[in-house]
């Protein structure tokens, strides 16, 4: 039978800080498949989410269909913003949110890896995470500041995490990082240059396929997912007409769910997938290969 075996496998997946998001979807579906997996946590839902697994509050959701139950092997805090504990202000070192961790940067984690698993601690890194501050804003009037803050989150952040846990992964090691089709196709209401950002991004996923390939002997893709409820799009304020119409428009007019993403997020960090990088894989029921809309 020919399945998907992540056994002896262990995976960081950046962008997790509840039950109902990609990010968490991702991970239980490589710990299914037999990975360890680590999550980075945004510091400001660090509290929040870790109280949330303590007092047992999403073990329904933890539960694997093995029997078992997902158990992240660490939880760092990554505030992927910053690259190195020298580029952040100090007004956020000393936020409260913030203080209690001692290196929330990108390289902070990666450096803790090290000192936990040893010197290549990892096999799969998952970016799932985006921030835009101004989103709501419409392109036009989206400041510098906002447009910036977009791009240095949602896009820098991957090139950032491939070229500090690039030297860090083991043979066969994979990247992957979520995009949404705004990035080719207008949406209405995904602003604050977070469409452009998602552009960034799957441009530099085909650059570093290459300079990741040649450098550190790693796949990098990217999952471009239909609309899903989680808490980022819900904060966006349509994310429940963009399904509506997405289910009604697709291929396969049913709504995707988290699962769908997490499944070839597995299969994409696999050995079954060892040809495949600087790809963008659409997990959408088909809808962006329509070019008319079917709900008159
Ligand atoms: P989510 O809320 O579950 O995940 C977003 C995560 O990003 C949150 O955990 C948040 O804490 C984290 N985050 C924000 N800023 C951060 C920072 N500076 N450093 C570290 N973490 C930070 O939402 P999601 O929708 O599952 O988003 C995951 C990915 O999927 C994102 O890249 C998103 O753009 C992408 N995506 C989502 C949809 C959708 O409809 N939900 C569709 C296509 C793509």
């Amino acid at each position: 039978m020919l399945a998907i075996d992540l056994t002896g496998k262990r995976a960081l997946v950046a962008g997790i800080a509840d039950d109902a998001g990609f990010g968490f979807a991702i991970a239980k579906n490589l710990a299914e498949a037999g990975a360890s997996v680590c999550a980075g946590t945004w510091p400001p839902a660090y509290g929040i989410f870790t109280k949330l697994i303590e007092r047992g509050k999403i073990d329904e959701s933890l539960a694997l269909g093995s029997g078992g139950k997902l158990s992240f092997e660490r939880i760092y805090a990554l505030d992927a913003d910053y690259d190195t504990l020298e580029a952040v202000p100090a007004e956020v070192r000393e936020n409260r949110r913030y203080k209690e961790h001692a290196d929330f940067t990108i390289q902070g984690v990666a450096n803790r890896m090290v000192a936990d698993f040893g010197a290549t601690p990892v096999d799969i890194v998952v970016h799932s995470l985006a921030n835009g501050p101004e989103v709501k804003n419409p392109l036009l009037q989206t400041s510098r500041a906002g447009y910036l803050g977009a791009i240095g989150a949602s896009a820098y952040s991957f090139v950032s995490m491939v070229q500090r846990f690039g030297p860090l992964l083991r043979p066969g090691g994979s990247f992957l990082c979520l995009t949404y089709m705004a990035s080719e196709r207008v949406i209405p209401g995904y602003g604050g240059g977070m469409s452009s950002a998602k552009a960034a991004l799957e441009s530099d996923v085909r650059v570093l396929a290459y300079e990741a390939g040649r450098g550190f002997d790693a796949r990098v893709n990217c999952i471009s997912a239909g609309p899903w409820a989680s808490r980022a799009a819900s904060a966006i304020g349509f994310i429940g007409d963009m399904i509506d119409y997405t289910t009604r428009n697709a291929a396969l007019p049913q709504k995707i769910h988290a699962n769908d993403v997490g499944a070839t997020a597995a299969f994409l960090s696999s050995a079954l997938a060892s040809a495949i990088t600087g790809t963008t894989i659409y997990v959408d029921k088909g809808y962006h290969a329509m070019g008319m809309a079917v709900d008159k």
